[in-house]
Protein backbone atom coordinates (compact mmCIF):
# COMPACT_ATOMS: atom_id res chain seq x y z
CA UNK A 1 0.00 0.00 0.00
CA UNK A 2 2.54 2.22 1.05
CA UNK A 3 4.68 1.57 -2.55
CA UNK A 4 1.27 2.48 -4.34
CA UNK A 5 1.26 5.61 -2.83
CA UNK A 6 4.65 6.03 -3.63
CA UNK A 7 4.37 5.49 -7.04
CA UNK A 8 1.14 7.23 -7.69
CA UNK A 9 2.93 10.60 -6.25
CA UNK A 10 5.94 10.10 -8.65
CA UNK A 11 3.45 9.90 -11.66
CA UNK A 12 2.00 13.27 -10.38
CA UNK A 13 5.32 14.54 -10.39
CA UNK A 14 6.69 13.44 -13.70
CA UNK A 15 3.03 14.52 -15.07
CA UNK A 16 2.92 17.81 -13.31
CA UNK A 17 6.49 18.92 -14.19
CA UNK A 18 5.90 17.45 -18.34
CA UNK A 19 2.57 19.74 -17.86
CA UNK A 20 4.07 23.09 -16.74
CA UNK A 21 6.04 24.63 -19.37
CA UNK A 22 7.41 27.22 -17.09
CA UNK A 23 10.13 25.12 -15.07
CA UNK A 24 11.89 24.99 -18.87
CA UNK A 25 11.76 28.21 -19.17
CA UNK A 26 13.00 29.34 -16.04
CA UNK A 27 16.10 27.47 -16.97
CA UNK A 28 16.68 29.69 -19.99
CA UNK A 29 17.63 33.28 -20.08
CA UNK A 30 16.78 35.49 -22.45
CA UNK A 31 19.17 38.58 -23.58
CA UNK A 32 17.20 41.47 -25.65
CA UNK A 33 19.72 42.60 -28.78
CA UNK A 34 21.60 45.79 -27.57
CA UNK A 35 19.57 48.87 -29.03
CA UNK A 36 21.33 50.16 -31.81
CA UNK A 37 22.22 53.50 -30.47
CA UNK A 38 24.26 52.05 -27.54
CA UNK A 39 27.06 49.93 -29.55
CA UNK A 40 28.64 53.42 -31.20
CA UNK A 41 29.92 54.26 -27.25
CA UNK A 42 31.70 50.93 -26.98
CA UNK A 43 33.71 51.32 -29.70
CA UNK A 44 34.57 55.45 -29.80
CA UNK A 45 37.96 55.80 -28.28
CA UNK A 46 38.50 56.81 -25.53
CA UNK A 47 41.02 59.71 -25.34
CA UNK A 48 42.85 59.35 -21.81
CA UNK A 49 43.56 63.25 -21.03
CA UNK A 50 47.24 64.01 -20.94
CA UNK A 51 49.16 64.69 -17.75
CA UNK A 52 50.05 68.15 -17.10
CA UNK A 53 53.87 69.86 -17.03
CA UNK A 54 52.75 71.80 -13.93
CA UNK A 55 55.07 71.34 -10.90
CA UNK A 56 56.84 68.42 -12.73
CA UNK A 57 60.62 68.17 -12.08
CA UNK A 58 62.86 67.71 -15.89
CA UNK A 59 66.02 66.91 -16.40
CA UNK A 60 67.57 67.97 -19.59
CA UNK A 61 71.09 67.09 -20.76
CA UNK A 62 72.83 68.05 -23.62
CA UNK A 63 75.88 66.75 -25.56
CA UNK A 64 77.11 64.83 -28.22
CA UNK A 65 78.02 66.48 -32.09
CA UNK A 66 77.30 69.92 -32.05
CA UNK A 67 75.39 69.63 -35.73
CA UNK A 68 72.18 69.39 -34.18
CA UNK A 69 72.78 72.56 -32.01
CA UNK A 70 72.44 70.54 -28.72
CA UNK A 71 72.68 73.45 -26.79
CA UNK A 72 70.40 75.90 -28.05
CA UNK A 73 67.94 73.07 -27.93
CA UNK A 74 68.10 72.60 -24.63
CA UNK A 75 67.57 76.19 -23.54
CA UNK A 76 64.28 76.63 -26.06
CA UNK A 77 63.00 73.44 -24.71
CA UNK A 78 63.60 75.23 -21.27
CA UNK A 79 61.52 77.88 -21.85
CA UNK A 80 58.62 75.80 -23.19
CA UNK A 81 58.86 73.89 -20.34
CA UNK A 82 59.05 76.80 -17.31
CA UNK A 83 56.14 78.62 -19.48
CA UNK A 84 54.20 75.10 -18.55
CA UNK A 85 55.14 75.69 -14.96
CA UNK A 86 57.63 72.85 -14.86
CA UNK A 87 61.34 73.52 -13.32
CA UNK A 88 63.98 72.63 -15.34
CA UNK A 89 67.46 71.23 -14.33
CA UNK A 90 70.07 71.15 -17.14
CA UNK A 91 73.44 69.21 -17.39
CA UNK A 92 75.76 69.39 -20.10
CA UNK A 93 77.06 65.32 -19.35
CA UNK A 94 75.40 62.09 -19.70
CA UNK A 95 77.86 61.49 -16.02
CA UNK A 96 74.37 62.53 -13.81
CA UNK A 97 72.77 59.29 -15.22
CA UNK A 98 75.04 57.19 -13.32
CA UNK A 99 72.90 57.96 -9.98
CA UNK A 100 69.97 56.08 -10.43
CA UNK A 101 68.15 57.86 -7.24
CA UNK A 102 69.10 60.91 -8.67
CA UNK A 103 67.56 60.74 -12.01
CA UNK A 104 64.21 59.25 -10.00
CA UNK A 105 63.64 62.65 -8.74
CA UNK A 106 62.58 64.28 -11.68
CA UNK A 107 59.41 62.92 -13.57
CA UNK A 108 60.90 63.29 -17.17
CA UNK A 109 64.31 63.11 -18.54
CA UNK A 110 65.15 65.05 -22.20
CA UNK A 111 67.95 64.59 -24.04
CA UNK A 112 69.56 66.19 -26.48
CA UNK A 113 73.17 64.02 -27.18
CA UNK A 114 73.88 63.17 -30.56
CA UNK A 115 75.93 60.10 -31.57
CA UNK A 116 78.85 60.37 -28.54
CA UNK A 117 79.65 57.66 -26.20
CA UNK A 118 78.41 56.98 -22.87
CA UNK A 119 80.08 55.09 -19.52
CA UNK A 120 78.40 51.30 -18.93
CA UNK A 121 77.48 52.90 -14.89
CA UNK A 122 75.94 55.65 -17.03
CA UNK A 123 73.37 53.77 -19.30
CA UNK A 124 72.89 51.75 -16.17
CA UNK A 125 71.99 54.20 -13.85
CA UNK A 126 69.36 55.47 -16.63
CA UNK A 127 68.09 52.14 -17.77
CA UNK A 128 67.08 51.59 -13.98
CA UNK A 129 65.45 54.45 -13.47
CA UNK A 130 62.94 54.12 -16.37
CA UNK A 131 62.53 50.22 -16.04
CA UNK A 132 61.53 50.80 -12.82
CA UNK A 133 59.12 53.52 -13.71
CA UNK A 134 60.71 56.47 -11.73
CA UNK A 135 61.09 58.75 -14.67
CA UNK A 136 60.23 58.98 -18.01
CA UNK A 137 62.33 59.79 -21.20
CA UNK A 138 61.87 61.64 -24.45
CA UNK A 139 63.68 63.27 -26.93
CA UNK A 140 63.69 64.10 -31.31
CA UNK A 141 65.73 63.51 -34.30
CA UNK A 142 69.34 62.61 -33.64
CA UNK A 143 69.49 63.83 -29.91
CA UNK A 144 67.70 60.60 -28.98
CA UNK A 145 66.93 58.80 -31.84
CA UNK A 146 71.11 58.61 -33.03
CA UNK A 147 72.92 58.44 -29.30
CA UNK A 148 75.13 56.41 -28.07
CA UNK A 149 75.30 54.24 -31.65
CA UNK A 150 77.08 51.32 -30.39
CA UNK A 151 74.94 50.54 -27.13
CA UNK A 152 72.02 48.58 -27.91
CA UNK A 153 70.70 48.25 -24.61
CA UNK A 154 69.41 52.26 -25.05
CA UNK A 155 68.37 51.47 -28.52
CA UNK A 156 66.14 48.85 -27.11
CA UNK A 157 64.72 51.61 -24.58
CA UNK A 158 63.91 54.47 -27.20
CA UNK A 159 62.43 51.85 -29.77
CA UNK A 160 63.99 52.90 -32.32
CA UNK A 161 67.52 53.93 -34.26
CA UNK A 162 68.46 56.18 -37.18
CA UNK A 163 70.25 54.90 -39.52
CA UNK A 164 69.91 56.85 -42.68
CA UNK A 165 68.02 60.42 -44.79
CA UNK A 166 68.35 59.90 -47.92
CA UNK A 167 68.36 63.35 -50.03
CA UNK A 168 70.12 65.16 -47.07
CA UNK A 169 66.78 67.99 -46.88
CA UNK A 170 64.06 67.24 -48.35
CA UNK A 171 60.33 68.25 -48.61
CA UNK A 172 58.23 65.50 -46.65
CA UNK A 173 54.89 65.13 -44.87
CA UNK A 174 54.48 64.39 -41.65
CA UNK A 175 51.01 62.47 -41.44
CA UNK A 176 49.03 61.61 -38.50
CA UNK A 177 48.31 58.32 -38.28
CA UNK A 178 46.56 57.70 -35.02
CA UNK A 179 44.57 60.76 -33.90
CA UNK A 180 43.01 59.19 -31.42
CA UNK A 181 45.59 59.53 -28.60
CA UNK A 182 46.19 62.63 -27.01
CA UNK A 183 49.04 63.30 -28.07
CA UNK A 184 47.91 63.96 -32.06
CA UNK A 185 44.29 64.69 -31.50
CA UNK A 186 42.99 67.37 -33.29
CA UNK A 187 45.99 67.80 -35.65
CA UNK A 188 45.57 67.17 -39.15
CA UNK A 189 50.11 66.76 -39.92
CA UNK A 190 52.41 69.14 -41.63
CA UNK A 191 54.67 69.72 -44.59
CA UNK A 192 58.39 70.44 -44.03
CA UNK A 193 61.70 70.70 -45.10
CA UNK A 194 64.47 68.78 -43.08
CA UNK A 195 66.45 65.86 -42.98
CA UNK A 196 63.49 62.88 -43.18
CA UNK A 197 65.29 60.19 -41.08
CA UNK A 198 65.27 56.45 -41.96
CA UNK A 199 64.79 54.07 -38.71
CA UNK A 200 65.52 50.94 -37.47
CA UNK A 201 62.22 50.72 -35.31
CA UNK A 202 60.50 48.74 -32.60
CA UNK A 203 57.65 46.67 -33.85
CA UNK A 204 56.05 47.30 -30.44
CA UNK A 205 56.40 51.36 -30.35
CA UNK A 206 53.03 52.66 -30.33
CA UNK A 207 53.10 54.67 -33.83
CA UNK A 208 50.95 57.87 -34.03
CA UNK A 209 52.36 59.58 -36.73
CA UNK A 210 54.19 58.69 -40.17
CA UNK A 211 55.98 59.96 -43.24
CA UNK A 212 56.39 58.06 -46.53
CA UNK A 213 59.51 58.29 -48.57
CA UNK A 214 59.40 58.72 -52.86
CA UNK A 215 62.19 56.68 -53.84
CA UNK A 216 63.68 59.97 -55.76
CA UNK A 217 67.06 59.33 -53.76
CA UNK A 218 67.43 55.41 -52.85
CA UNK A 219 64.58 54.40 -55.44
CA UNK A 220 64.07 51.04 -54.07
CA UNK A 221 62.19 52.68 -50.61
CA UNK A 222 59.58 54.30 -52.78
CA UNK A 223 56.62 54.00 -51.12
CA UNK A 224 58.27 52.77 -47.56
CA UNK A 225 56.06 53.85 -44.43
CA UNK A 226 58.56 55.24 -41.57
CA UNK A 227 57.16 55.91 -38.15
CA UNK A 228 57.93 59.74 -37.03
CA UNK A 229 56.15 59.83 -34.03
CA UNK A 230 55.43 57.16 -31.42
CA UNK A 231 55.41 56.30 -27.74
CA UNK A 232 56.36 53.36 -25.67
CA UNK A 233 56.79 51.94 -22.53
CA UNK A 234 60.34 50.73 -20.87
CA UNK A 235 59.35 48.44 -18.02
CA UNK A 236 57.52 50.95 -16.36
CA UNK A 237 58.80 54.13 -17.67
CA UNK A 238 57.22 56.09 -20.45
CA UNK A 239 59.21 56.45 -23.62
CA UNK A 240 58.20 59.52 -26.03
CA UNK A 241 60.34 59.89 -29.37
CA UNK A 242 59.72 62.29 -32.19
CA UNK A 243 61.95 62.54 -35.70
CA UNK A 244 61.84 65.98 -36.44
CA UNK A 245 64.32 68.59 -35.27
CA UNK A 246 67.41 68.85 -36.91
CA UNK A 247 67.13 72.50 -36.46
CA UNK A 248 65.39 73.78 -33.00
CA UNK A 249 64.14 76.93 -34.91
CA UNK A 250 61.68 74.16 -36.66
CA UNK A 251 59.70 74.21 -33.22
CA UNK A 252 59.31 77.65 -33.83
CA UNK A 253 58.59 77.71 -37.25
CA UNK A 254 55.92 74.70 -37.38
CA UNK A 255 53.28 74.95 -34.91
CA UNK A 256 52.13 71.51 -35.20
CA UNK A 257 55.44 70.32 -34.31
CA UNK A 258 55.68 72.03 -31.43
CA UNK A 259 52.50 71.04 -29.93
CA UNK A 260 53.45 67.07 -30.64
CA UNK A 261 56.72 67.63 -28.60
CA UNK A 262 55.20 69.29 -25.83
CA UNK A 263 52.70 66.72 -25.66
CA UNK A 264 54.47 64.09 -25.57
CA UNK A 265 56.41 66.09 -22.84
CA UNK A 266 53.54 65.59 -21.12
CA UNK A 267 52.61 61.74 -21.84
CA UNK A 268 56.20 60.95 -20.92
CA UNK A 269 56.53 62.69 -17.55
CA UNK A 270 53.58 60.71 -16.25
CA UNK A 271 55.18 57.29 -15.39
CA UNK A 272 55.35 57.34 -11.67
CA UNK A 273 51.36 58.91 -11.39
CA UNK A 274 49.64 57.35 -14.26
CA UNK A 275 48.02 53.71 -14.77
CA UNK A 276 49.67 51.81 -17.33
CA UNK A 277 48.16 52.34 -20.58
CA UNK A 278 47.80 49.10 -22.12
CA UNK A 279 47.93 48.91 -25.41
CA UNK A 280 51.00 47.22 -27.18
CA UNK A 281 49.87 46.47 -31.13
CA UNK A 282 52.69 45.26 -33.29
CA UNK A 283 52.59 46.93 -36.39
CA UNK A 284 52.73 43.90 -38.24
CA UNK A 285 49.76 41.59 -38.43
CA UNK A 286 49.92 38.45 -37.49
CA UNK A 287 49.38 36.71 -40.81
CA UNK A 288 50.54 38.53 -44.13
CA UNK A 289 48.66 39.02 -47.24
CA UNK A 290 51.26 39.13 -49.68
CA UNK A 291 50.75 41.67 -52.85
ZN1 LIG B 1 70.00 66.04 -38.19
Amino acid sequence: MKNTKTYLLLIAIVVFIACNPKTTEQLLTKEEPIPEEVVPESVVPVIKELPSLKEKDILLVHGGWQGHKPKEYTEKIAVFLREARATVTISPSTAVYEDSTFLSSFDLIIQSVTMDKVSNAAMKGLLTAIKTGKTGFAGCHGGTGDAFRENTAYQYMVGGQFVGHPGGHVDYTVKITNPNDAITEGLTGFNINSEQYYMHVDPNIKVLATTEFTGEHDEWIAGATMPVVWKKYFGEGRVFYFSVGHDPILFDEIKDAKTILMRGFQWASGSKYEEKEDWISPMYPASVVEK
